[in-house]
């Protein structure tokens, strides 16, 4: 095929940009996306306030911003005059304080053994005037639904299970005013429910959660908008907790003694490590002592740990890492004993700003490293002026 004819096909299958959608791209957008994917990104974006000054966007048609990060990228919608359509790959600050969320709830008329079992429904849209795409061979489309399936929620029709609540998001009711958090993202959204709706959450200790970006909820009218949009496969969902009734859970995980695992966060001004204590013995014992110990415990062959490191800044510590796992472990002397800990996550550099910033961060590294939930941190001993160590019991997930 001759290059002209490469280019006319090229631009005969690109999408018209104005006449079509609700929104104006520019031809990059149009091209990279094609005829379907601005045909999806129609059904995620909301215009409400424009994502450069925060107004309200109005009657005109928004503009769609597209920031590429190469295997993600998202899409908003601007005023024509905050911002010009276009397709970029330089990195912009997050717009999230801009961006605008909408909730409903409601209960799902549903039937169980003949009798009518209604659920209570939250049905969310995290971000009306965003959305976030993900590239598969150079082919975008809308990453909603996987990137909160990858916080804990399910498909409906394919794994979602009433009743198995999603750990780490947790719904508080206040009256009839529904609030839910997610742990692994910070976001938490409200919305008010009516009160046969908030009794229903009381009654079962629970609620589903609907996460949806192709539906604006105060919009969803009845039943059988939400049951097809639970057929579109546009949705992720899960029952989430309601705070306080944990004891009516039916699926409640409750973790044996034995499983109870101790994790050791260790922070200072420019470094902060993480990591689940395997062993620990006596502090007087000399380092190369101390060495052939942790070996011990760690018992892996010899060939696959690369040699005994130190952290810059910190002279009470030794790294060692399995060259195959690329697993870290840790030796520190503390002022009680020597510990060996497999580090989970470690930050050099610029250590937390405070202890609940090293706690945050240290407690969501359990959670997705160690697959472990933190129930409390509590000081313990450190090793020198400057550094602060705290011991944190986990359970697992
Ligand atoms: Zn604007």
């Amino acid at each position: 095929m001759g290059k002209g004819k490469r280019l006319r096909n090229r631009r005969q299958s690109a999408p018209m940009i104005d006449a079509d959608y609700p929104f104006v791209v520019d031809e990059q957008t149009a091209i990279n996306l094609g005829r379907e994917g601005l045909a999806e990104l129609a059904l995620h974006l909301w215009p409400k306030d424009c994502q450069t000054c925060g107004w309200d966007l109005g009657q005109t048609r928004p503009t769609v911003h597209v920031n590429d990060l190469i295997t993600f990228a998202s899409a908003s919608l601007h005023h024509a005059r905050c911002q010009p359509p276009g397709w970029t790959t330089t990195p912009v600050l997050s717009s999230r304080p801009l961006l605008s969320y909408a909730t409903q709830s409601f209960l799902l008329p549903l039937k169980e053994d003949g009798k009518r079992n209604d659920r209570p429904v939250i049905l969310v849209n995290p971000s009306l005037e965003q959305v976030l795409l993900s590239s598969h061979d150079g082919h975008w489309t809308v990453n909603t639904v996987p990137f909160y399936r990858e916080v804990g929620l399910r498909s409906p029709g394919h794994d979602f299970v009433f009743d198995a609540p999603i750990p780490d998001i947790v719904a508080i009711l206040d009256g009839d005013e529904l609030t839910v958090t997610l742990d692994d993202t910070g976001q938490t959204w409200s919305g008010g429910c009516t009160s046969l709706t908030s009794q229903r959450v009381r009654e079962l200790g629970g609620i589903i959660l609907a996460i949806s970006t192709a539906a604006d909820p105060p919009q969803m009218q009845a039943a059988e908008q939400f049951l097809a949009l639970m057929q579109s496969g546009q949705v992720a969902m899960g029952w989430v907790a309601l705070a306080g009734t944990e004891a009516l859970r039916p699926l409640q995980e409750v973790a044996a003694p034995s499983s109870l695992s101790v994790y050791l966060l260790h922070w200072g001004t420019h470094h902060a490590t993480v990591g689940e204590l395997l062993a620990t013995t006596d502090r007087s014992l000399p380092i190369a002592q101390a060495q052939a110990w942790a070996l011990s415990q760690i018992n892996l062959p010899e060939d696959r740990l690369l040699p005994w490191d130190q952290p810059s800044g910190d002279l009470n510590a030794w790294y060692i890492l399995d060259a195959i796992s690329v697993q870290h472990y840790l030796l520190r002397r503390y002022t009680d004993a020597w510990k060996l800990i497999k580090v989970l996550a470690r930050i050099d550099g610029r250590g937390p700003a405070d202890e609940t910033e090293a706690q945050d961060w240290a407690t969501r590294a359990v959670r997705i490293h160690g697959n472990s939930r933190i129930i409390s941190w509590v000081p313990g001993p450190s090793t020198e002026p400057g550094f602060t160590t705290l011991h944190g019991s986990g359970v697992p997930r």
